[in-house]
């Protein structure tokens, strides 16, 4: 199961979903788990 991270730009939190939960591609609808903004951005995979 790939998993997929992300950073909130309001708080800078970094939490990560899988592939199933975070299946949008054409607009997240993800929300950041600490501050529950929806301003969470989609990072590259980690090397
Ligand atoms: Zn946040």
């Amino acid at each position: 199961m790939p998993i997929y991270e992300y950073r909130c730009t309001d708080c800078d939190h970094d939490f990560a979903l899988n592939a199933t939960i975070a299946k949008s591609e054409n607009g997240l609808d993800v929300g950041c788990p600490e501050c529950d903004s929806e301003q969470a951005q989609r990072r590259l995979a980690p090397s």
